[in-house]
């Protein structure tokens, strides 16, 4: 296999390869742009004029996403497939991968769109990189732009793959990107309603891509949980990588939408969550229960009907999301 197709080594190492660009047997370009990224350039490019970014290691303990990249990579590198768009290989956070932790200093998903300016140490700088990177790659013009940032849940999920779905002013969310999720047999997504400071919120907000932060599946139970997990999406991705997915139609069957009806803020180290710590995300809450509470008497009390919670993390930093409460979403602003 050609060096570049063991882009994880090399991040691992923190090796820079000697060749910067190879071509495989079948004349498919790799270009190692900096640490942990890599372009993939087609022989053949496909009609849908498709630039694809795959980015994983965002949160380095999360492996089940860079074993999948790895796969695709070796997959590409040993001419098994056969990239039919231009794609970008990206480990999110090198220095967290190699110590198989979540972050080094900070979350690195809190720090795109300009967070980083205002943050220091390892992640920020990898942050700026990274969005250098990503723009470079989605520059081209008249290309159709899709990011996918995958993650895998530590704690359970009612439902098992989910995405988080950006949001800018005056855009709608597309219902086809939705139903191509529901073809990957994703069964909820967020619809966000207000900016944030995520990977994909960057690419989608400033970069004009279709971008999703994707969480594959639950992992941390079993090796074999993971290889299943992997596995699936792995098949999925190839084909949409050789662009011989089949054609979906714009149904969103087997995909439930929600939106944001009320951030919980974990203001002080006085937060206290009145729920498990290891409640699954997606857990219905009934109205009148007490979720949380803080310094000041502030409390959460559900209110709405249908309420789920998502992302609880009583550990956040004070001042930042401890966990959002989410309500079922009609889906009659999609575009
Ligand atoms: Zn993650």
């Amino acid at each position: 296999m050609l060096a570049l197709g063991k882009l994880l080594e090399l991040t691992l190492s923190g090796h820079e390869p000697a060749e910067k660009t190879q071509v495989t047997v079948k004349g498919v370009r790799l270009r190692w742009l900096a640490e942990g990224a890599l372009e993939v350039c087609p022989a053949e490019p496909a009609h849908c004029g498709l630039d694809l970014m795959l980015s994983a290691g965002i949160h380095g303990h999360e492996t089940a996403p860079v074993e999948l990249l790895e796969r695709l990579l070796h997959g590409i590198a040993s001419g098994t497939l056969i990239p039919r768009v231009r794609v970008l290989f990206l480990f999110g956070n090198p220095a967290a991968i190699r110590a198989g932790k979540p972050f080094i200093e900070r979350d690195a998903n809190r720090l795109f769109s300009g967070r980083h300016a205002q943050s220091s140490g390892v992640e920020a700088l990898r942050v700026a990189e990274l969005e250098q990177i990503a723009r470079g790659f989605f520059s081209l013009p008249g290309r159709s732009r899709l990011h996918y940032d995958l993650h895998t849940t530590v704690r359970g999920s009612v439902f098992e793959r989910f995405a988080v779905y950006p949001f800018q002013p005056g855009r709608a969310h597309s219902r086809r990107e939705l139903a191509r999720l529901a073809s990957a047999g994703v069964q909820a997504v967020l619809l966000q309603d207000k900016p944030s400071a995520t990977f994909s919120a960057f690419t989608y907000e400033q970069l004009g891509a279709e971008a999703f932060t994707l969480e594959l599946g639950q992992v941390h139970v079993s090796a074999q949980r993971q290889t299943a997990i992997v596995d699936a999406w792995q098949a999925w991705l190839a084909c949409l990588i050789e662009a011989t997915q089949p054609p979906h139609d714009d149904s969103l069957d087997g995909v439930q939408l929600f939106s944001v009806a009320r951030e919980i803020v974990k203001y002080s180290d006085n937060f206290r969550l009145h729920v498990p710590a290891d409640i699954a995300h997606f857990t219905e809450l009934s109205p009148g229960l007490l979720l949380a509470e803080d310094l000041a008497g502030t409390r959460w009390v559900v209110e709405e009907e249908g309420a789920r919670l998502l992302f609880p993390d009583p550990k956040a930093r004070n001042g930042s999301t401890a966990g959002l409460l989410v309500v079922p979403d009609a889906g009659q602003r999609l575009g």
